[in-house]
């Protein structure tokens, strides 16, 4: 009466702290509660220091296995982060099949789940008789739209920044120019990868994506239902890290009054030009609010996609603030230029909004920290996030910018005093703090999150 072998499972990331983070935290659930062990498999490109930091604290029964860097020099050099990480996903699947054979040799391999961009891996793992599965690290409002681009491809005329608006079933209808940033130039490569993913994405076993009911509760009633020739979805969410709780900046927290500090970050690569920098310095000051930000070397290229790689900040960005701001705002600002322990941050008492990005794991962050947010969207989906956050779950308050994109420094002043002290803010603060009782409801034992995770492990464990 030998037990069973321990199941274990491949688990594919393209690209970018984002998408490693939640699948880290995925992992970490199928080993404690499970008993799986787990191999992350990375791309080289995406070798930085927070990845590795992040890659080499998980728990031994997780590995992580980078595979051999492949050529993209010939890639053109105004190439989109979604086709370069598509690419580079093609051409290391030669590499990625080795890998996974030789893991079918020494461990009881019982699935393979590769992220958004990293679907032409599936067929690798139907022909090594491995179950695909799709993880998806954003939301039901991306997953809806990257379902029908191949329909919408065939259906819809010209550009879809014109559009007035979409409607997706269950959805926020989104604005034409808020709609996902890589399909909104058809003739770019990138778009065709979109519709390209669009197709694979319904090849999959099935879809787990790092969202909750509660945050789209219509959609989630859609893609609950099941579809005929729509993998079944598994909302797990909201998967964060934990992140450390040792740094400087929280000492700073420590001596602020209660929900009194603002946060500006872009995540992991979001960067503003140059123009943009001094209007949001000069509008933090004139809010007269108190504020913690993570500020970035400017570029005025708009190419993210260095930032995004590394990320991290190549010249010294405090460099580029406007004249003498740094010391006006020693009482009441701090300025900090690296990776600070965001999620600590975001759950110190102190910290009563975030300026964000409104990139998908922060906004999990911050609602799990019951903050709301200030939706300043950058690239990829957060320009529909923000329609989400701001439309649909009603916790964020977003900038207006001028038609030129530049926000001036009295819109910053405004939005950030109608967050901090202003009746919307307030209103958001609440919504934010009721879905932060409905995330910790579906974690716990029993919730709709821990029982879909279940459901994966239970299906995974069945299939050999
Ligand atoms: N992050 C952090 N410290 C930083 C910047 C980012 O801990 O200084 C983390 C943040 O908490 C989040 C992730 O990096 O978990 C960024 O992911 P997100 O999806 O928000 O945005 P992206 O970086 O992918 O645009």
């Amino acid at each position: 009466n030998r037990a069973p072998p321990q199941p274990h499972v491949a688990l594919l990331a393209t690209p970018g702290i984002g998408h490693i983070i939640p699948l880290a935290e995925f992992a970490k659930i199928l080993v404690a509660r499970y008993g799986f062990s787990v191999t992350i498999i990375t791309l080289a490109a995406s070798a930085c220091e927070a990845q590795s930091a992040l890659l080499s604290s998980l728990p031994p029964a997780i590995s992580s296995l980078a595979l051999p860097p492949v050529p993209l020099d010939d890639l053109s050099p105004d190439a989109r982060i979604e086709t370069i990480m598509s690419v580079a996903v093609v051409r290391s699947l030669p590499d990625l099949r080795r890998a996974l054979s030789q893991l079918q040799s020494s461990v009881n391999l019982v699935a393979l789940a590769a992220d958004l961009f990293a679907t032409d891996s599936f067929t690798v793992a139907r022909e090594l008789g491995l179950p695909p599965y799709l993880f998806f690290p954003t939301n039901l409002l991306a997953l809806s739209l990257i379902l029908h681009i191949p329909e919408l491809d065939a259906t819809v005329v010209g550009e879809y920044r014109d559009l007035p608006e979409l409607r997706l079933p269950g959805c926020v209808p989104i604005p034409g120019p808020d709609i996902l940033n890589p399909i909104q130039d058809r003739s770019n490569e990138v778009y065709r990868w979109m519709v390209h993913h669009g197709r694979r994405y319904r090849e999959a076993d099935g879809i787990i994506v790092n969202t909750f009911d509660a945050l789209e509760p219509e959609a989630a009633k859609v893609l609950r239902q099941p579809e005929p020739g729509r993998p079944p979805v598994y909302l797990v969410g909201p998967l964060t890290a934990e992140g450390s709780k040792d740094a400087e900046c929280l000492r700073w927290l420590d001596q602020q009054p209660q929900d009194s500090v603002l946060f500006v970050s872009f995540g992991s690569g979001g960067t503003l030009s140059m123009a943009q920098t001094t209007e949001l310095a000069l509008g933090l000051e004139m809010s007269g609010q108190r504020f913690l930000w993570v500020v970035r070397s400017p570029t005025d290229c708009g190419d993210v996609s260095e930032a995004y790689f590394t990320a991290q900040s190549k010249a010294d960005p405090f460099a580029f603030l406007p004249e003498g701001f740094a010391d006006r705002m020693r009482e009441v600002g701090l300025l900090v230029t690296s990776w600070v322990p965001q999620v600590a941050l975001l759950n110190h008492a102190a910290t009563g909004g975030f300026l964000s990005h409104c990139g998908w794991n922060s906004t999990l962050e911050t609602v799990k920290a019951g903050v709301p947010i200030i939706a300043w969207p950058l690239f990829a989906e957060q320009r529909q996030n923000a329609v989400m956050l701001t439309k649909g779950a009603k916790i964020a308050l977003r900038r207006r910018a001028e038609a030129n994109g530049l926000v001036p420094r009295e819109e910053v002043a405004r939005v950030v005093r109608g967050l901090m002290e202003g009746d919307e803010g307030k209103a958001a603060r609440r919504r934010v703090r009721d879905l932060r009782e409905a995330a910790a409801r579906g974690l716990e034992e029993g919730g709709d999150a821990y029982r879909a995770i279940e459901e994966v492990a239970i299906k995974w464990k069945g299939t050999n």
